[in-house]
């Protein structure tokens, strides 16, 4: 199923897309479990109308992105830095979140900020204290995700806040895929055409299970919250004026531009 939220005559709507058509919904789908199946169903169906006729909007209102930095050991090597025995988490707010086409805003105080193409997991069902092994029932789906990052401002304060947190650095969408298996996907980021990054997400040094496990002993991941999985090497810096995309297989493709 291919989950959407999008504006239609003035108002959101969360939904799914059959064929060329949108089934609109008030809420974000349940997840049940019922003899080891997952199934995922929509509470309120309101309208049936042609996709032609929405507009996206990021894919789900987070209440926090939890994020996992160095999670790729290609990328940990770019920065001379050693592969973590933990994973190294930061969280973005969800004013930093952006819809998809929308514009990514280069902010004053920074000088350069760049691209991170990332997997992003959405969880459908709150989420405490969860075994690796049970850990796919909680998830809604994946989308994609860039994790916009300023960062000649990431060493100044030792903390990754101000760096990964300025309003529009959280483009998410175009939508969440929810038959999909997360463990060797490849991902690519394109800016203005040209292909940076390029890896797969069987290069992962914490798979999303093992993610869930240990994030979720620390904080309750709520339905409709995210991870940020991290970004492969590659991860470049973006001017004003520069289109971006973010695509992952089996899910599509995040454009935004840069103003
Ligand atoms: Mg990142």
């Amino acid at each position: 199923m291919r989950i959407i939220r999008c504006l239609y005559e003035d108002t959101i709507y969360f939904g799914y897309i059959e064929d060329d058509l949108v089934i609109l919904s008030k809420d974000l789908p349940r997840i049940e479990i019922h003899n080891h199946e997952k199934k995922v169903w929509f509470e309120r169906e309101v309208a049936k109308v042609p996709f032609a006729k929405v507009f996206l909007e990021a894919p789900c209102v987070p209440t926090k992105a939890v994020c996992v930095g160095l999670n790729y050991r290609d990328h940990a090597e770019e920065f001379g830095l050693k592969i973590p025995s933990s994973p190294v988490l930061f969280i973005k707010p969800s004013t930093s979140l952006l819809s998809p086409g929308k514009p990514i805003h280069y902010p004053t105080l920074s000088r350069q900020v760049d691209y991170e193409a990332e997997l992003v997991v959405v969880m459908g069902k709150s989420a405490k204290n969860v075994d690796a092994k049970h850990a796919f029932d909680y998830v809604l789906g994946y989308t994609c995700g860039n994790d916009v990052t300023a960062r000649d401002l990431q060493p100044k304060d030792g903390q990754w806040t101000v760096a990964k947190s300025f309003d529009t650095f959280m483009p998410l969408g175009p939508w969440i895929e929810t038959d999909l298996d997360p463990s060797s996907l490849k991902l690519r980021t394109y800016l203005n055409d040209e292909p940076k990054q390029f890896s797969s997400t069987s290069n992962l040094i914490f798979d999303v299970p093992s993610l869930i496990e240990y994030i979720s002993q620390i904080m309750t991941l709520n339905p409709g919250d995210v991870i940020m999985t991290g970004t492969p090497s590659g991860v470049g810096p973006m001017q004003k004026g520069d289109h971006v995309s973010v695509e992952i297989e089996g899910i599509g493709r995040l454009d935004n531009t840069v103003e």
